[in-house]
């Protein structure tokens, strides 16, 4: 069956190139798959905004546009698993990842499914003039390119797909590349919960071949992008001319601060799953470890006992607790910044180096790696390596701590640990950063709006402002007793 789904029709990409998607893992053939180019891109364009101009879904009612949502939803946990294992063979992390990705993506369209259904946030202006009247409505923006990375698949489509559909937008997604599986699915489950023709098109392809073309199209009204900082500067730039709206999302080296009053178990354990879950590959991973002075030696002995530990394996194997990385590419971009770091002084206190593990050997894996004594020019510490390597640097009080966690060009997220509310809520509100967890890290809900500060990106996902990103706002006066002005005699 082709992969490509323009129109509401499954259809081979137009010059009849296909892609072999292969597990990280282990090598194996996951599946061979349509690869657009721009012309299918075209044509995908073309059918959504046909859909948009003349189709039902713009004007369909938002308590249907909801409820198609919630239907969804519901499909998706019908279809958990086959949704999970598939995510799971193109990204190679572990299958009970995959399954809690899957509960948070049913979440996130019964969310917007919900709030489109509330019935929105148009509003009577009082003008105090009783020969008119003035309403300010929110209508869909149009077409929208939404462009998707590796690293969670499903969930940042989920992210962008729910709200666009529930403010009636139509849209062509592109997925990466590498991980086009879920993709495929989920358009089925549109198709199945009756949404109607040439609202959702996907085209499957590279960012150059079939992405770029989405930014530049003059029929697409937005774009929303989560991915690379060099990557999002590009979209920036060919979504210029046609003065669309865009939405970028571009990752972070995401500080996590620990004072030496935290409570020592609960910091240590979430410092490794702030960095080390899915191999660091999470834009919000707690990447820079920032630990006051007088902890540091107790605290990074235990994260390096533990992290050393930690069992590497493929998705299947119960007893691994990470994965592989997603390509050899970025294996090596990994080992870049270990070396890079290393020659500018860091010292390496476990991982480092590919596992010897002939059990590995066939997928990009690489172990939790902590480097100790960084600075803060160091480019381990300033740019996203994107893998799991944790780098720490000192600090000595609040001041020192917030000066270095604000030592970046992102704006992510960020963490700040310790007993004292007072100390935690002051450096919590200094953080210059979209998200900050006092005492935790990673957790997020559907209902609050994430997104970045500084080339983090702008525009946010998921809450209400997620959804007001993929609408317009409009103000409509209507004067009831319409006469003469005589403003020129
Ligand atoms: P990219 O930014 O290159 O890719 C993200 C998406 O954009 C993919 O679908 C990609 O296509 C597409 N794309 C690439 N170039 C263009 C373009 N010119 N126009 C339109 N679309 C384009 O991320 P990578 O996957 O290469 O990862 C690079 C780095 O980005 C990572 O190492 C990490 O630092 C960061 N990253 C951040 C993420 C986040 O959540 N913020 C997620 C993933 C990566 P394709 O890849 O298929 O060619």
């Amino acid at each position: 069956m082709p992969e490509l789904f323009i129109g509401g029709t499954w259809v081979t990409a137009a010059d009849g190139r296909t892609r072999e998607i292969r597990c990280p893992a282990d090598g194996t053939l996951v599946a061979t798959v349509d690869e657009a180019g721009p012309q299918d891109a075209a044509a995908a364009v073309a059918a959504a905004r046909e859909a948009f101009d003349d189709g039902p879904w713009p004007a369909t009612p938002v308590a249907e546009r909801g409820r198609l949502l919630v239907r969804v939803a519901d499909l998706l946990e019908r279809d958990k698993a086959a949704f999970a294992r598939a995510e799971s063979l193109d990204t190679g992390k572990r299958l009970v990842e995959s399954e809690y990705d899957m509960d948070d993506i049913a979440a996130c369209f019964r969310y917007f499914g919900n709030l489109t259904a509330s019935g929105g946030t148009d509003r009577i202006i009082a003008t105090g003039n009783p020969e008119a009247d003035s309403r300010v409505v929110h209508e869909p923006v149009g077409v929208c390119a939404l462009i998707t990375p590796w690293n969670y698949p499903l969930l940042q489509t989920a992210w962008k797909v729910a709200p666009a559909l529930g403010a009636g937008n139509t849209f062509v997604l592109k997925p990466s590349e590498l991980t086009p599986h879920t993709a495929i699915l989920l358009m089925r489950l549109l198709t199945e919960a009756g949404l109607p023709s040439g609202a959702a098109n996907l085209i499957l392809g590279t960012g150059a071949e079939a992405g770029a073309p989405l930014t530049e199209d003059p029929r697409v009204d937005l774009v929303s992008f989560t991915g690379g900082l060099a990557t999002g500067r590009r979209i920036m730039a060919a979504a210029a001319p046609t003065v669309k709206k865009v939405a970028l999302e571009l990752g972070g080296k995401n500080p996590n601060i620990v004072f030496a009053d935290a409570d020592f178990e609960a910091a240590v354990d979430h410092a490794l799953m702030a960095v080390f879950l899915h191999s660091g590959q999470v834009c919000s991973a707690g990447a820079r470890l920032l630990v006051e002075d007088s902890l540091h030696d107790a605290f990074v002995d235990e994260i390096v006992t533990r992290a050393r530990a930690i069992p590497m394996g493929g998705p299947f194997d119960e007893s691994a607790r990470t994965g592989p990385l997603i390509s050899a590419a970025h294996r090596d971009k990994v080992e870049a910044y270990v070396a890079a770091g290393l020659a500018e002084g860091a010292v390496l206190r476990c991982g480092g180096a590919r596992p010897k593990d002939p059990e590995l050997a066939h997928g990009y894996y690489y172990p939790p790696t902590v480097l100790d004594d960084c600075t803060p020019g160091m480019s381990v510490v300033r740019d996203e390596s994107f893998g799991p390597v944790l780098t720490v640097e000192r600090f000595r009080g609040e001041a020192e701590a917030v000066a270095l966690a604000n030592d970046t060009e992102y704006g992510l997220a960020g963490a700040v640990w310790s007993q004292d509310t007072g100390r935690a809520h002051r450096v919590a509100s200094r953080l210059r950063a979209g998200t900050v967890w006092i005492n935790d890290f990673h957790p997020y809900v559907p209902q609050a709006e994430w997104g970045g500060m500084k080339q983090s990106g702008f525009g946010r996902e998921l809450g209400p402002a997620g959804l007001a990103e993929y609408q317009e706002t409009k103000h409509i006066w209507r004067n009831l007793a319409p006469k003469a002005q005589r403003w020129f005699e």
